[in-house]
């Protein structure tokens, strides 16, 4: 009988034009795709070009595309050095902010291409080619993925989030942060914050407890690992907003993320609909404000734009927040599919 092959299916994680290839051996045969792309692929025989063909296309034609190794190793060696230090995303952004972004810059410094060099091995950890995916549909009873809204300060993350919550609070949560502050008479333990020593959130901060974690007028911040499971837990979608550097360690099995970058419109439109905001620059409501400047708005389209350069390929869903209710309604619908339809997922999650 014929035994059924197993199938790999990959997600492009960059765009490829065999148009523009001049490696490719036949330019007629390479099949060209975009980052986001499922592909199957058909064969792996030949080291340096597979053969494969859009995942759910109704007439696919199969086409060579470069082989994962052989991708890496010419993006490894093409890149210039500069790209290899964390993009600035330029920003004016709260004390807290501030000081987080900068340890967390400090550590992903310590990664250099030097010592790849000199061993003839490129540093191809970091250089997005493929990932291996399979369909994953979330299970009666099976935890909610968590949901990560990323994007720059301004956009309209906050507003967002709380739209959901207030649309179906016993449906989203959101996770309590920790603070080494002292409590304020009106606040409890464990509703605005949990209150812990200083030498306590050291400690978790030392033992990975925080996802993300800073300082504010001498005292620490920060969003824990159990927060989000204890969310989780009450079988709530738990939705999340970090800095997109974080991605790396929350994508896991366990929370399998479903990430999707907000991104702010054209220049004029945010003109248009922003002339009157505030702009919210904490992380909560208790943040400070101030109006929106025309210096802000192309910072933020910066800022979108040096995340999407970056993590573009962790993204599964981009929404543009030109009008809040049209981007929260893509959103609500966004977050509906997830929990009901087949999505791909990188292949160890489903193990
Ligand atoms: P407060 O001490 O007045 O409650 O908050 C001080 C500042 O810390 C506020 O701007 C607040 O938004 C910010 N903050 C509180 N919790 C967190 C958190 O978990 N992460 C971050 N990034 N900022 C926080």
């Amino acid at each position: 009988g014929l035994a059924k092959e197993p199938k790999v299916y990959l997600r492009a994680l960059f765009d490829y034009n065999p148009e523009e290839d001049k490696a490719i051996p036949c330019r007629e045969a390479g099949l060209a795709f975009r980052r986001g792309d499922v592909l199957q692929v058909v064969c792996q025989d030949d080291a340096t070009w597979w053969q494969a063909k859009h995942e759910g296309d109704v007439n696919p034609r199969a086409g060579l595309i470069p082989s994962k190794h052989f991708q890496e190793r010419r993006l490894a060696l093409r890149r210039p050095m500069t790209n290899t230090q964390p993009q600035k995303i330029s920003r004016k952004p709260s004390g807290f902010r501030r000081s987080f972004r900068l340890s967390r810059r400090d550590k992903k410094t310590n990664k250099s291409m030097y010592e790849c060099k000199k061993s003839e091995q490129y540093d191809t950890a970091d250089v997005p080619t493929y990932e291996e995916v399979a369909p994953y549909r979330k299970g009666h009873g099976a935890k909610h993925r968590l949901v990560i809204l990323v994007g720059p300060t301004g956009v309209g993350l906050n507003e967002m989030k709380r739209k959901l919550l207030i649309s179906d609070p016993q449906h989203f949560g959101v996770t309590i942060p920790h603070t080494s502050r002292t409590k304020r008479s009106q606040e409890s333990d464990g509703v605005e914050y949990h209150f812990i020593s200083k030498h306590l959130f050291e400690t978790d901060i030392h033992n990975n407890k925080f996802i993300e974690h800073g300082e504010y007028k001498g005292n620490y911040y920060g969003t824990s690992v159990d927060s989000v499971r204890s969310v989780l837990a009450k079988n709530k979608v738990c939705l999340l907003d970090v800095q997109p550097h974080t991605l790396k360690h929350l994508r896991t099995a366990e929370f399998k993320p479903y990430v999707v970058f907000v991104k702010p419109p054209s220049i004029e439109r945010l003109r248009e609909t922003r002339k009157n905001a505030k702009i919210i620059s904490g992380k909560d409501d208790k943040g400070s404000s101030k109006p929106f400047m025309e210096e802000d708005f192309q910072e933020m389209i910066n800022a979108a734009q040096l995340m999407e350069n970056q993590y573009g390929h962790l993204f599964e869903k981009v929404i543009v927040n030109d009008d809040l209710a049209a981007a929260f309604s893509e959103l609500k619908l966004a977050l509906r599919k997830v929990e009901t339809e087949t999505h791909w997922v990188p292949i160890s999650w489903t193990h």
